[in-house]
């Protein structure tokens, strides 16, 4: 005797269960040709903001994602917005406040549709702890790890819906002549990267462009990595960055290997001539210095400057 029917099409079920025929669904709020959500708009710490994650909407579609921080599901539902269209993942590094959720979020994706799902995926290469710093996975071995066959999560290939992962390893050893490379470009959208720096953890810096509109991510950055932010983030409508230490000596040392103080943060818009800031990644330290944090920014950025909220709508 064959297996019951019903176990056979558990996963059109579950599709049909948690797709736009239910709720949350697919909401298309507007029409710029380029507009930004942020989902997650902290750090590592629990804090009460979701970890960095942003969501990428195209004429009012949300179609990329870039970082998967802790929280971003939820900040998802809450914004009821659906991953049912988003088939480009750009994950700036590989910490765990920007890539533990992907596993969460690809599920989402994966119950909304039983149509099947192609994901690219860009994300740093790995790196094997040069300088006495830890050993990464490159991008593709950490979907390997995660989805691959013999992966943790191996049966989300074929759940809900047939799901194919196309990983791209990004270059992110800083060398004097990079420039930023276009990664894709399709229908109107061009995404451009460049290696950053984190500390140990190799790194990569984004830029999505489409109708004339641009917005770049600088994920974590030390001062090593301006250089390259300079170049990709040129006359950027908008640039996200991560904004964790106050100015020396106001934070602990070790964080000034990792981040970026706001005195810097303002220099480096005022020289890329970005039109507007956003700072995000917020530590509990920006929070609660944020006007002097302003006030450094401003001491070279005459351009709005804003701090992220989860859930805040931005069209650059
Ligand atoms: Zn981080």
């Amino acid at each position: 005797m064959g297996m019951p029917i019903y176990l056979v099409r558990l996963p059109v079920f579950l599709a049909l269960l948690f797709s736009s025929a239910g709720s949350p669904v697919y909401a298309q709020t507007s029409t710029a040709p380029l507009e930004l959500v942020v989902l997650g708009s902290g750090g590592p710490g629990a804090t009460g903001r979701a970890a960095a994650s942003y969501l990428v909407l195209i004429a009012g579609i949300p179609r990329i994602l870039v970082d998967a921080g802790p929280g971003a599901f939820a900040r998802l539902g809450e914004a009821k917005l659906s991953l049912a269209k988003v088939d480009i993942v750009l994950l700036t590094h590989l910490h765990i406040d920007h890539a533990g959720e992907l596993p969460g979020l690809f599920k989402a994706r994966a119950v909304s549709s039983s149509d099947p799902i192609v994901f690219k995926v860009w994300g740093p290469e790995g790196s094997h702890g040069q300088n006495h710093g830890a050993n990464f996975s490159s991008t593709s071995r950490f979907l390997h790890l995660l989805f691959g066959p013999n992966g943790a999560f191996a049966y989300l290939s074929d759940f809900s819906a047939p799901m194919t992962l196309q990983a791209h390893d990004l270059p992110a050893q800083l060398s004097a002549t990079a420039v930023p490379n276009i990664i894709f470009r399709q229908g109107g959208v061009a995404i451009s990267a460049i290696a950053g720096h984190h500390g140990d953890a190799p790194a990569v810096i984004y830029r999505i462009e489409c109708a004339g509109r641009s917005v770049t991510f600088s994920g974590d950055i030390d001062a090593e990595g301006l250089p390259n932010l300079r170049s990709i983030a040129k006359n950027s409508d908008l640039l996200v960055f991560n904004s964790v230490v106050l100015d020396p000596p106001n934070s602990p040392p070790v964080l000034y290997t990792l981040h970026t103080p706001p005195h810097d943060i303002g220099k480096l818009a005022k020289e890329a001539g970005v039109r507007r800031l956003l700072l995000s990644h917020l530590s509990p330290a920006t929070e609660e210095m944020h006007d002097g944090v302003l006030k450094s920014i401003h001491e070279n950025y005459t351009g709005p400057v804003s701090l992220a909220e989860d859930g805040m709508r931005v069209q650059p």
